[in-house]
């Protein structure tokens, strides 16, 4: 994807105060924890990526089974024995935000040091491939959704009460916008669906009429797939899937085209994996554990976006895994391959070291054991509802989780067990 540079439109704010400052927060530090030379535990070949909505909380309240899986997971010095990365959906909120949630829900301090969180928006600033430096991430001049309805009061005409009382003078100065990023579900569904039909059908000129509707329309980024979320309610809440929903489905209705987007960010996307892999090695090197990661352990509640995520990154992994050693056995042959030998050659020792990404799913959220994923994943499609994004080929092999268990404490018991890993 060409690197967009300018004036991006974000749209977000639901469940959490929202917005432009996701940028300053991006990465972990880089300080570094020396080597504890009597380390007396092994060092960990295994590390973990967690959900937080509906497996370590439940909206405000802790989920009492993720405070007893962090009393296993924490040393007596209160450091994590093992690597755990954060992965959630849930984007539009501020990284730092999220860490203080989990520090106050499970009696943890969260920080850069001891943990790193995964939010779906930002192999963003990957996929862009922009140094994060700083306060950006490229975005060189960012509005909002509050900032083009301020900009052209007139667009936004279904709460009456908020429409203008007077006729306002047109808007002249209002940057051209080029592209659109969708964060998370935003507060007032009916502003944000129209305002962005508005910005895509005038080529980012929402003040402007066009003879014609532009297509393609200018670049849409999303991140975010999941349909529902859990929160304290018994049923699951609408998430920023649901808004995408409609929003294809206006473009569409609309205009007789396919809303298309530039890319889809989050689980259960493959960036938002690597991305994770990526933080779980920062998080090994500034420990200074010696070994590499060989197998993660994904443990969500969400079968489409959990599940589906970390089955798809296990394929991603075989595959890769079976290149290099095809590209090994041809190597020792004697077989050269110039065109495939530079992109199948590992860059470095620690991703060969990755084998597997297994998925545990829990009980305590999204999923229920008595809902409508089948448990035999050879079972007719047809009567299983599909919760996943537009754009996502349906492959309900990828629907099945390795492990199923109760709940998150049950899970890190179960992964404890399979490594032989000692429980206190
Ligand atoms: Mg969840």
């Amino acid at each position: 994807m060409a690197r967009m540079k300018c004036r991006v439109i974000s749209a977000g704010g639901g469940r959490h105060l929202n917005l432009l400052f996701f940028l300053f927060l991006f990465f972990p530090s880089a300080s570094v924890i020396a080597i504890n030379p009597l380390m007396l535990q092994t060092p960990p070949t295994f590390g973990f990526l967690f959900d937080i909505d509906g497996v370590l909380v439940r909206g405000r309240h802790v989920i009492p089974a993720a405070q007893e899986a962090f009393r296993k997971l924490l040393d007596s010095n209160g450091q994590l024995r093992v690597p755990v990365v954060f992965v959630t959906n849930a984007g539009n909120c501020l990284q730092h935000v999220k860490a203080q949630e989990l520090s106050d829900a499970l009696g943890l301090k969260v920080t850069r040091e001891s943990a790193s969180s995964v939010l779906g928006r930002n192999p963003v600033s990957l996929f862009i491939s922009v140094p994060l430096v700083g306060a950006c991430v490229g975005f060189q001049n960012v509005v909002t959704i509050q900032d083009v309805r301020k900009a052209f009061p007139l667009l936004d005409m279904v709460d009456q009460s908020r429409r203008p009382k007077e006729l306002p003078p047109p808007t002249t100065d209002f940057p051209t916008i080029e592209g659109v990023i969708l964060f998370g579900e935003p507060v007032r569904w009916e502003t944000s669906l129209q305002l962005i039909i508005d910005v895509l059908l005038s080529n980012g000129n929402p003040g402007a009429e066009l003879a014609a509707v532009p297509y393609p329309h200018i670049p849409v980024l999303a991140c975010n797939m999941d349909l529902l979320w859990m929160a304290e309610a018994k049923m699951p809440r609408f998430g920023h899937g649901t808004f995408l929903v409609c929003l294809e489905n206006i473009y569409k209705k609309v205009t007789g085209r396919e809303l298309k987007y530039e890319a889809l960010i989050g689980k259960p996307s493959i960036v938002t994996y690597q991305y994770a892999e990526y933080l779980i090695k920062q998080q090994v090197e500034r420990r200074g554990w010696p070994s590499p990661i060989c197998r993660l352990y994904a443990v969500g509640d969400n079968p489409m976006s959990d599940i589906y995520g970390a089955n798809f990154y296990n394929r991603y992994l075989k595959a890769a895994c079976q290149a290099r050693a095809q590209a090994e056995v041809k190597r020792s042959v004697g077989v050269a391959d110039p065109q495939s030998e530079d992109h199948s050659e590992p860059k470095e020792d620690w991703y060969v070291s990755l084998e597997s990404c297994k998925s545990i799913l829990v009980c305590t959220g999204v999923y229920s054991p008595h809902g409508d994923v089948p448990a035999d994943p050879h079972e007719s499609t047809v009567e299983t509802v599909f919760h996943g994004h537009r754009d996502f080929r349906f492959d309900t092999s990828l629907l099945e989780a390795s492990y199923v268990v109760q709940d998150v404490n049950e899970a890190v018991e179960l992964v404890f067990e399979k490594e032989n890993w000692s429980q206190e």
